[in-house]
């Protein structure tokens, strides 16, 4: 596939772009390499004043971002606009922290003075995929400008005006020329990059294979990675919990981004004494969902991202049913332009069905029933994936086995799994490793670097 927007609500090209010749991407690698000789010595304050004006832009701008983001991949736009200010959010949350976190830390030694210095590593290259197009940047671009590296975007290939967008922001923020660069390129072009010894380490948000191509070229040049992958996130709701709450809060974090984000709760594992009540009151909710124009407020959820993203997602859902699962709501392609997909609700999943192998990228729910907690959390770790959970109990000592054994990189009580720039977000297991956001974000890519003075 070229780099181009296509708008998924009706299938017209909007824009095509070439991407860049050898010639032009040795020069964006060589003025990311200048760049960063000076930018490395910036003070941490000027960082800082830049990322305010880029939080200060994308929240003046965010209804045009907003709409950028809705015609490139198809989100309903007050979820684009929300992602928009999201961005601003983790800006803003690096810019006031990022000099504590990134401070030398005294350490008492049997040296005369001793400590831990965060010095940063160079460019980074930024793997990026359309699902959040903004908010993914976002989230690497503030702590690793902030800790003094520069980047380099290679975006997926269906969202170049967003990845665009991205580049201009940041220089209209102030950040110097080279410090933040959009390749346009497709992936193939990646393990050149990765090659190229002015680029030290790499993130990518994306697929399995996607992570596991990118990592093996890296290792082959032995450069860090850090990998946010997909999920099959469980929703377990046990007996006690308020259902009200628990089924309003499924909707959400089923159909969110219609149903394309990695921490979207697939797998719904529910306790006998509920399992009924919850599944009619759920069904009920999807039923009332709207799909339709996503650019239209009145819309929940707007056509999925491309159309080989649909094709894919439909194929799971009949492989599944012909596995034996019962099909209770959708499932069928909507006639017409788009890529449009119904809110679709799965039961009765055989073990050892796809379910337990493959992620769900789309606004398809999954149903199991269990009778005991330990089934429920067996279930939950059956999968290859370890990002996300969210249980719901109001029973302490069930709060706390869930948390203890749950296989994930997060663990949400009576509520949904969402990223927050002051929490850690990442996972185990096949949906990668290392961390982004938090401190333990900004720390991925610097030189932790000894020092001991005598
Ligand atoms: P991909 O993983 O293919 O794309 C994500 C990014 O990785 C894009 O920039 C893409 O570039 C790039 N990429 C793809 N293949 C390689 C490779 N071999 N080496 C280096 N970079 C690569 O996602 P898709 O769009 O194909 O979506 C497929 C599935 O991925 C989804 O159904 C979902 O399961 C998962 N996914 C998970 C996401 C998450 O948030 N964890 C986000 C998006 C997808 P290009 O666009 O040029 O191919």
């Amino acid at each position: 596939m070229g780099i181009a927007s296509i708008n998924p609500a009706t299938g017209d090209t909007i824009k095509t772009f070439t991407a860049l010749s050898d010639a032009e991407l040795e020069a964006k690698l060589e003025r990311a390499d200048r760049a960063f000789g000076q930018y490395r010595h910036t003070m941490i304050v000027q960082r800082s004043r830049w990322l305010q004006n880029a939080a200060d832009i994308l929240e003046q701008k965010a209804q045009t971002f907003g709409e950028i983001i809705t015609l490139e991949m198809g989100k309903p736009i007050a979820q684009a606009v929300a992602e928009v200010n999201k961005c601003a959010l983790v800006c803003r949350y690096y810019a006031d922290n990022a000099a504590e976190f990134l401070a030398d830390r005294p350490v008492a030694t049997d040296a005369s003075f001793s400590y831990t210095a965060y010095h940063p590593l160079g460019a980074i290259l930024a793997v990026m995929p359309w699902n959040f197009p903004l908010w993914q940047v976002f989230r690497f671009a503030a702590p690793a400008l902030m800790a003094g590296n520069v980047g380099l975007l290679k975006h997926a290939s269906n969202v170049p005006q967003c990845a665009l967008a991205v580049e201009s922001i940041l220089s209209e923020a102030g950040f110097p020329s080279g410090t933040f660069q959009t390749l346009l390129v497709g992936a193939d072009r990646v393990p050149q990059l990765l090659a190229d010894d002015r680029i030290q380490a790499a993130t990518l948000t994306g697929s399995e294979g996607a992570g596991i191509s990118l990592a093996q070229e890296a290792g082959k040049n032995l450069k860090k990675t850090v990998l946010e992958l997909g999920g099959s996130d469980p929703f377990i709701v046990m007996g006690s919990a308020n259902l009200e709450a628990a089924v309003s809060t499924a909707v959400t974090a089923r159909m969110l981004n219609s149903g394309q984000s990695c921490i979207a709760a697939k797998r719904f594992i529910l306790h006998n004494s509920i399992a009924e009540e919850f599944e009619r009151r759920f069904l009920a909710k999807l039923k009332a969902l709207t799909v339709g124009d996503p650019l239209s407020p009145e819309s929940d959820l707007g056509p999925l991202a491309t159309s080989s993203i649909r094709d894919e997602l439909h194929q799971q859902v009949q492989r599944l049913l012909k596995q034996g699962a019962q099909l209770r709501l959708g499932g069928e392609l909507p006639a017409g332009p788009g890529n449009f997909y119904p809110p679709t609700l799965i039961s009765d999943i055989p073990s050892g069905s796809l379910a337990d192998e493959e992620e769900f990228f789309g606004p398809v729910a999954l149903l199991f029933r269990v009778s005991t907690i330990d089934e429920a959390i067996a279930l939950a770790n059956r999968v290859p994936y370890g990002l996300g959970a969210s249980a719901w109990t109001t029973v302490a000592p069930e709060q706390q086995q869930f948390i203890s054994e749950l296989e994930a990189g997060a663990v949400f009580i009576n509520s949904m799994v969402k990223s927050d720039p002051r929490l850690p977000f990442g996972g185990i297991k096949k949906s990668g490793y290392g961390r982004e956001l938090a401190v333990e974000g900004i720390q991925e890519f610097v030189n932790i670097k000894t020092v001991v003075i005598d």
